[in-house]
């Protein structure tokens, strides 16, 4: 099988044939029909963030079941699947208390391997998902049933660009109706940020980027005021619209100083939720006294706080009733050996989500 292997950081991806291991106990094999391209694969083939080299990228994906490991109940050939980097034990007191996304188990996929260049080498499989390939094997708690007329290149991006989004705001945030939100960054997280509160009736809905092409698409998804950082002074300019300072600021780039100018949109009482990943080298530098007097409070989201096997098929409902934006998501379709394009198309800021069709 075919896959996308970064050998070096920094350097253009390689396809290339690699071996496949069939799945064990608990696993489950899926041909992959359709993965996006996220930034958390970019921070890592550039060296933003630590993975161990080789390693095939790619987390954000849909498919079919093509294989099934001993002791999968559940999934058969066929099964049309969403594959999360989400793993659950469904024991530890993260999962018992309705937290899966936080679960604590170990894993053998956790330093193992099922994938192998040509020349014997072990790649790693990023984020235990690895799907920059035509076929992959993850644990069965990564994967969620969705119906055989959900579109593939829509539905892998429910793995993680939706969820992180989406429920940054609806889950962890839990934004009362008619709240004001301010989204920074208008990408493809930042946009389902946007229809997150949107969709919760948050209002204003203020969409901050420095892209005009993103902030008309920000309308598009519920936003009912744009302001371009580049052009005016942002924070007066959140000010003025939420009359002093919004109730919550969602931060979907990977930047400190967005961080802290989050922090100063944020009012009285104001919730800042960090959504987008910094570097590992980054660190911020604020005030303590701001969350003193005006008790603000500064937090993050991780994959949204999802709960995958109960709110997946929740999103799907959502899209098939026209609610839940998903086609506008999509920039462009490559095939694997255009990859490498996909990838630069994301980093220059160009696309909101580029899929990689098999
Ligand atoms: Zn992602
Ligand atoms: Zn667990």
């Amino acid at each position: 099988m075919k896959a996308a292997v970064c050998y070096e950081v920094g350097k253009p991806l390689v396809v290339e044939e690699i071996d496949l291991d069939p799945p064990e106990a608990g696993e489950v094999k899926v041909r992959i029909a359709a993965t996006a391209v996220c930034h958390s694969d970019i921070h890592i083939l550039r060296g933003d963030l630590p993975e161990k080299l080789p390693t095939v990228g790619g987390h954000e994906s849909a498919g079919w079941v093509e294989d099934i490991g001993r002791g999968v109940t559940g999934f058969k050939k066929g099964d049309p699947v969403v594959v999360s980097l989400l793993v659950s034990c469904g024991k530890c007191k993260y999962c018992q208390t309705g937290r899966s996304h936080q679960c604590n188990a170990a894993w053998p996929m956790d330093t193992g391997t099922r994938i192998h260049n040509k020349k014997g080498q072990d790649l790693s499989m990023l984020f235990k998902t690895g799907s920059f390939a035509e076929y992959t094997v993850v644990n069965q708690s990564q994967l969620v049933k969705i119906p055989a007329d959900m579109p593939m290149d829509r539905a892998c991006m429910l793995a993680c660009g939706v969820i992180t989004g989406f429920g940054a705001v609806v889950n962890r945030a839990r934004v009362p109706v008619m709240s004001s939100c301010v989204i920074i960054g208008n990408g493809g997280v930042g946009l389902n940020a946007v229809q997150g509160a949107a969709i919760s009736g948050a209002n204003p809905v203020i969409a901050v980027d420095i892209s005009d092409k993103k902030l008309e698409a920000a309308k598009t998804f519920g936003a009912t005021h744009t302001v371009n950082a580049s052009k005016v002074d942002a924070v007066k300019e959140v000010q003025k619209i939420t009359g002093g300072g919004a109730e919550y600021v969602f931060i979907t780039v990977g930047s400190t100083d967005a961080i802290s100018q989050g922090l100063a949109m944020s009012g009285v009482q104001g919730m800042t939720v960090v959504v987008g990943l910094p570097k590992i080298t980054d660190s911020l530098d604020i005030s303590p006294l701001m969350f003193i007097k005006d008790e603000r409070t500064l937090t993050g989201s991780y994959m949204g706080s999802t709960q995958l096997h109960t709110e997946i098929p929740k999103l799907v409902d959502l899209y098939k009733a026209g609610i839940l934006k998903l086609d506008e998501l999509i920039t462009a379709r490559y095939p694997l050996e255009q990859i490498n394009e996909a990838i630069e198309s994301v980093e220059n800021g160009e696309a909101l989500r580029n899929i990689i069709v098999f």
